[in-house]
């Protein structure tokens, strides 16, 4: 036995101030399951600002975060469990998923009162872990840490990075790869495969608190409506909206938008396979698994309409008792989700070109450069940096120009764009500087981010990986230390598949 097995629930005392409210819901909702033991934990990587943010114990979370953030030592008033979700997966129904290769330890309330979770991927097995193993890979616990903290960066909500750790011990794939356990922090972990999951057992009740707990928890001023249960539906539809089009805003793309990979607190989850767009190709799909592009960057929003109906769904019963009222108000918030996408990819869009107001005919003006970016394979994060440069310095014109194969092609939306901005009143230089607030120069390019995981697989290097993490802190600032960083793969460094962590 190793010395890490027998070290198991000794008490860490009050470095994390639990305050767990998810462990006292019905106990069909969770499994109690402890992290099982690892080799030789070594902290790779520990976020003190997040950390103190949460109002942690900082400096002794430091010093043994190796055995906290592994699950060798569970600290004091953790209360660790695997939740209970359900999930349609490309599709396919499935009734039963649940964490099983992720254990919450339990809830903080943050610096600004928010509660949030704090969880371990990889931490070993769990009753819902089926023939998995339970475990992360040091890869896919990387790429997670190096992209939520780059959505933070950029501003978009997700889950957050707090620790990661490496085991010492294999993890067995197509190939025997070095495991990882990786804490992620989250406003919380309740998916619509949360909701479906009770749904599925015919547990009205249990969906009801359930409903109930995340309207506390995340939409208090549904309580007072009329109808709760249908504000609740109608608030997670809106920021739902919001998200994916923030999403298509920075040209991300999830990879794997299962319902249970969907956030009800409008959060980005579980994006395992995710890659930020290159070049602009709205049909574009990274995943391996994808096989058939149901999650493309531009399915996205189509998606996310349908991953709210199945939310829909299960919340019918405690819309109205009547069936066909419950389905009537159900599909009128349900038809609310495209006009709402609608306006904040719009709005989001045009801010983009440098836009402060709308007119009648912006879209077009948008859809026009998306349609050349398309055809000419500019890269998406360069075009909108560069127009940025150019709404500020007519001498930017040629690198900008440059990011089309073809430079001329540009030059007829050029001349709507200048014409457009003539009925703006914000000056040239602020309009600039309110585009390179919203265009950011960095984002975790897939080239970069597989550079990083092979330089910590291949030499136990985790210099490139802290690198990217100091770039994508600041996003949308020049930083003349990091430009090759801003640049797009080379032709061989291309990434062309990502992976999941399983
Ligand atoms: P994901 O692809 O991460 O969204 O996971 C889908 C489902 O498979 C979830 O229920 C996971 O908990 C489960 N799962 C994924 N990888 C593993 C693993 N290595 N061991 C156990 N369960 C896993
Ligand atoms: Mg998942």
């Amino acid at each position: 036995m190793t010395e890490a097995t027998k070290t198991i629930r000794q008490p860490a005392e009050g470095l994390i101030p639990f305050d767990n409210s998810y462990a006292r819901l019905p106990q069909q909702f969770f499994a109690r399951a402890d992290p099982t033991p690892v080799s030789e934990p070594w902290l790779m990587k520990f976020n003190r600002p997040l950390a103190e943010e949460l109002g942690l114990d900082v400096d002794a979370l430091e010093r043994e975060g190796a055995a906290i953030f592994s699950g060798n030592r569970v600290p004091q008033g953790a209360e660790p469990l695997g939740m209970a979700y359900a999930g349609h997966q490309f599709g396919q129904f499935v009734p039963l998923l649940g964490d099983g290769r992720a254990i919450l330890l339990g809830e903080v309330i943050d610096r600004n009162g928010k509660r949030r979770d704090i969880q371990l991927k990889g931490a070993g097995r769990t009753p819902y872990s089926r023939r998995g193993d339970g475990r992360a890979a040091l890869g896919p616990v990387l790429r997670e840490y190096i992209v939520s903290e780059a959505m933070h960066g950029l501003g978009i909500p997700a889950t957050r990075a707090l620790a990661a750790v490496l085991t010492g011990d294999p993890v067995y794939r197509e190939k025997v790869l070095p495991g990882a356990v990786f804490t992620r922090v989250a406003a919380s972990h309740i998916r619509v495969g949360t909701f479906q999951f009770l749904a599925a057992r015919g547990d009205s009740d249990g969906l009801r608190t359930l409903a109930d707990y995340v309207i506390d928890r995340h939409y208090p001023d549904a309580k007072d409506d009329e109808r709760p249960y249908l504000a609740l539906l109608q608030a997670v539809i809106e920021r739902q909206a919001a998200l994916i089009a923030r999403w298509l805003c920075v040209g991300f793309i999830h990879g794997v938008m299962n319902t249970d990979n969907c956030a009800v607190s409008g959060e980005t989850i579980d994006f395992g396979p995710c890659a930020f767009l290159d070049a602009y190709d709205p049909a574009k799909v990274f995943s391996s698994i994808d096989q058939g592009g149901r999650y493309a960057y531009a399915s996205q929003p189509a998606i996310g309409q349908w991953n709210m109906t199945r939310l829909a769904e299960t919340l019918l019963p405690l819309i109205d008792p009547d069936p066909s009222e419950a389905v009537s108000l159900a599909n009128d918030a349900i038809a609310g989700y495209g006009p709402k996408f609608q306006q904040h990819w719009l709005s989001g869009m045009t801010a983009k070109i440098g836009l402060a107001g709308q007119e009648d005919g912006d879209l077009d003006l948008v859809q026009g450069l998306l349609a050349l970016m398309r055809d000419q394979q500019a890269d998406f994060t360069l075009t909108f940096r560069r127009l940025s440069d150019l709404a500020g310095d007519d001498a930017a014109e040629e690198a900008f120009m440059a990011s089309f194969r073809d430079p001329e092609a540009i030059l007829p939306w050029l001349v709507e764009w200048q014409a457009r901005l003539s009925r703006e009143t914000m000056t040239a230089v602020d309009r600039s500087e309110a585009m390179r607030r919203v265009n950011p120069a960095f984002i975790p390019r897939n080239h970069r981010i597989e550079q990083a995981i092979r330089a910590a697989e291949d030499e136990a290097d985790l210099s490139l990986f802290e690198a990217l993490l100091t770039v994508l802190s600041k996003p949308y600032e020049d930083q003349p230390g990091f430009a090759a960083y801003a640049e797009p793969p080379a032709p061989s460094e291309e990434v062309l598949r990502t992976f999941c962590g399983t």
